[in-house]
C-alpha cells in the first residue's frame, strides 16, 4: 500500500469569518479519515496565510496552539491564490504522501475528500474535483465562469472543465509540479501537463458561507488572461492569421481602387479610406498589445524571482512517531 499521510492545504486571504468553521469541518473530516485508517496519523490541515490584513493568522496560530492537527504557513505578503497554494503544496511535499487543496470558504465539498483518498489508495496520482452543477453560484458568476473555460479552450489553454483548484495530488505528482519553474503560475493548466494516472470526483459546489469572494470580476479577468498567456502561444499565431487575412483583403482593395481610378472617380472613397485607417490602426495596436503581453511574461520569467517567501512556519511539533488522534 502507498504511504497515506494526508495534508489538506488551504490558502487563506482575509478569511477570519470562515476560518473557525472551516477548521472545525476539516478537523472532523481528517480525524474520521485517520480513524478509518485511510489517512496516516501524521496527517495535517495546513493553512497558508496569504498576507491577510485581518486576523486570519492569529486564528491559525490559535488553532495550531490548541490542536496539533492544524499547521500554518505565513507568507511574507499577499502573493495571490495560486502562489499561496503552491507554497502550501511545496511545504507539504516534504511531509505528506498526498495533498488535497481546497478553498477556505467551504465551497468545495469536504465530503468529496473521502472519494479522492479512495482513488489515491487505488493508485491514482491526481484526482480532480469537478463540480456537477453550478446551481449555487449567482447567474453572473456561472455565465462568466463558463465563458471563461470555453474561451480558454478556444485560445489553446487546456484545462479540466469546471475544475478549480480542489484536487488531490500524490507526492509523485507534486515532485513533477516542483519541476515547473514558471513564475506566471496557472496551476489548473499546469497540473494536467504532469500526467500520471488521473481521475475525477464530482461534487456539488456550495455557496461561500460567510465573507466575500476574494475574486471580483477584475481579478477574474486578470486570471483568465494569465491562464491563456501562460499556457498557450495561440494568440500570437492568431495575429499571424489575422495579418494574412488582412493582406488578402488589401489585395482586393487594391484591385478595387485601381478599377475606380481607371473609371476616373477617385475623390469619393474617403469614407472607406478613413475606415481602413482606423481598422488597421486598431488591429496593429491590438497585435502589438498581445505581443507585449508575451514579452512582459518573458521579462518576468527571465528574472526568476521567488514565487513566495515564508515568514513563519507552524509545523508538525510531534516526535518521529506522530500522534494518534
Ligand atoms: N485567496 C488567496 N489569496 C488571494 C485571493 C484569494 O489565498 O489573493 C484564497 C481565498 O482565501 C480562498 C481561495 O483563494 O480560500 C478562493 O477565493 P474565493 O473563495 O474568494 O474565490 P471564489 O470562490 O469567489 O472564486
Ligand atoms: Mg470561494
Amino acid at each position: 500500500m502507498p504511504g497515506n499521510t494526508l495534508y489538506i492545504v488551504v490558502p487563506c486571504y482575509n478569511e477570519e469569518e470562515v476560518l473557525p468553521e472551516t477548521a472545525r469541518r476539516l478537523g472532523e473530516k481528517l480525524r474520521a479519515l485517520i480513524a478509518a485508517g485511510k489517512a496516516g496519523p501524521r496527517s495535517r490541515v495546513l493553512f497558508v496565510n496569504d498576507g491577510s490584513k485581518d486576523r486570519t493568522w492569529e486564528i491559525v496560530r490559535g488553532l495550531h496552539g490548541g490542536d496539533g492537527l492544524f499547521c500554518g504557513l505565513d507568507l511574507s505578503r499577499n502573493r495571490g491564490h495560486q502562489n499561496a497554494l503552491l507554497a502550501g503544496l511545496m511545504y507539504a511535499r516534504e511531509r505528506a504522501d498526498m495533498t488535497v487543496s481546497m478553498d477556505a470558504d467551504l465551497q468545495d465539498d469536504v465530503d468529496a475528500v473521502d472519494a479522492m483518498v479512495d482513488k489515491y489508495l487505488d493508485g491514482v496520482d491526481i484526482v480532480y474535483g469537478v463540480r456537477s452543477s453550478r446551481e449555487a453560484d449567482t447567474f453572473f458568476k456561472r455565465t462568466t465562469a463558463e465563458a471563461f473555460y470555453r474561451l480558454m479552450g478556444l485560445l489553446g489553454a487546456e484545462t479540466v472543465f469546471n475544475h478549480a483548484d480542489f484536487r488531490l495530488m500524490s507526492r509523485r505528482a507534486l515532485d513533477g509540479l516542483a519541476q515547473f519553474k514558471e513564475v506566471n503560475l496557472f496551476l489548473r493548466g499546469i497540473v494536467p501537463m504532469i500526467g500520471y494516472r488521473t481521475d475525477v470526483v464530482e461534487y456539488r459546489r456550495g455557496e461561500r458561507f460567510a465573507g466575500e469572494s476574494k475574486y471580483p470580476l477584475k481579478k477574474m479577468v486578470a486570471f483568465a488572461l494569465e491562464g491563456v498567456t501562460s499556457l498557450s502561444v495561440k494568440p500570437l499565431r492568431m495575429i499571424t492569421g489575422l495579418g494574412f487575412l488582412i493582406f488578402l483583403v488589401s489585395l482586393g482593395m487594391i484591385a478595387y481602387n485601381v478599377a475606380r481610378w481607371a473609371a476616373g472617380n477617385t475623390v469619393t472613397g474617403w469614407a472607406s479610406l478613413a475606415c481602413s485607417v482606423w481598422l488597421i490602426g486598431g488591429l496593429i495596436l491590438l497585435s502589438l498589445g498581445v505581443i507585449g503581453e508575451y514579452l512582459g511574461k518573458l521579462y518576468l520569467e527571465s528574472k526568476g524571482r521567488p514565487r513566495f517567501l515564508v515568514r513563519e512556519e507552524l509545523g508538525d511539533q510531534d516526535g518521529e512517531n506522530g500522534t494518534e488522534f
